[in-house]
């Protein structure tokens, strides 16, 4: 295997992504810029930022053992190196979307996703839930499409993790209830999509397939995000807060998971 620090001099040198690198996505405001500090930071005085704007490169920190790891002993050594990888920022602005949504189109050692939420700002018939749901909505169903159309350059299998974040406020629902609300909101914008579309005839002819543009389960009432596994996309859930007294636990575990 080469070296890290060579890895990284390719990087460097030549642009090209070769570090293993995590997405992050969310709606503006959920905290991604705050994140991406802490990430960068990490446990490592010593990490530098890439030249690009977007890619920042963070280590894992000591004390999340990257998954590759986990059979190796406490003591052993290489556990204290630091896992490297990319967290690749993303406008979370709707008329900047594509630039995010075309890193998932063309990954470059793509492992993962983190799609970012501001838990406090989802209650029903909000409009932070509806436009949070919208965005999640076209991000799996660009992954689902990927996943499906055989593409030779598609991963056997990608996960997501929807970080539901700022759980130090008061007014932020549990982890358990963000997943359900996205659910219940991505069942109706499902509906009203696919009436649309049909309405405006928009997927007549269109090589014969009709059911491009549904996410999740055909012919499912209720869209539920385990309906994803189908196209090996593997959705998870989890709970914590960037600024305060941070707990960034269990995304960690989930980067250093799929490094
Ligand atoms: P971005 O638009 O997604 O990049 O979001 P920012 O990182 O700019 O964060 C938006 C706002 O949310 C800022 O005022 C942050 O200080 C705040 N924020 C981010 N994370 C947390 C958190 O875990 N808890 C609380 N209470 N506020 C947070």
């Amino acid at each position: 295997t080469i070296p890290l620090f060579l890895h990284t001099f390719i990087f460097r040198a030549s642009g090209l992504v070769s570090l293993p690198s995590i997405l992050l996505l969310g709606p503006s405001g959920s905290g991604k810029t705050s994140l991406l500090t802490l990430f960068e930071r990490g446990a490592n005085a010593s990490t530098h930022t890439s030249q690009s704007p977007i890619a920042v490169e963070c280590s894992l920190p000591v004390g999340a053992i990257a998954g590759t790891d986990k059979y190796r002993s406490i003591n052993d050594p290489t556990n204290l190196t630091h896992k490297k990888f990319l967290l690749l920022d993303t406008p979370g602005h709707g008329k900047l979307r594509h630039h995010a949504l075309e890193t998932i189109t063309n990954p470059q050692n793509l492992k993962g996703v983190i799609f970012l939420v501001d838990a406090a700002n989802m209650a029903t018939g909000d409009e932070g839930l509806r436009q949070t749901a919208d965005y999640l909505h076209d991000v799996l169903l660009l992954l689902q499409k990927r996943m499906s159309n055989g593409a030779s350059k598609a991963p056997k299998e990608m996960a997501v993790l929807i970080a539901a974040n700022k759980m130090d406020l008061f007014t932020a629902l549990p982890a358990a209830l963000v997943k359900s609300s996205l659910e219940t909101e991505i069942t109706k914008l499902r509906v009203s999509r696919s009436k649309g579309l049909l309405d405006s005839g928009v997927n007549m002819g269109d090589d014969g397939e009709d059911n491009d543009d549904w996410l999740g389960e055909m012919g499912s009432k209720d869209f539920k995000l385990s309906q994803m596994e189908e196209f090996n996309i593997m959705v998870e859930v989890a709970g914590g807060n960037v600024t305060g007294n941070a707990n960034v636990e269990k995304w960690w575990k989930w980067v250093g998971d799929r490094l």
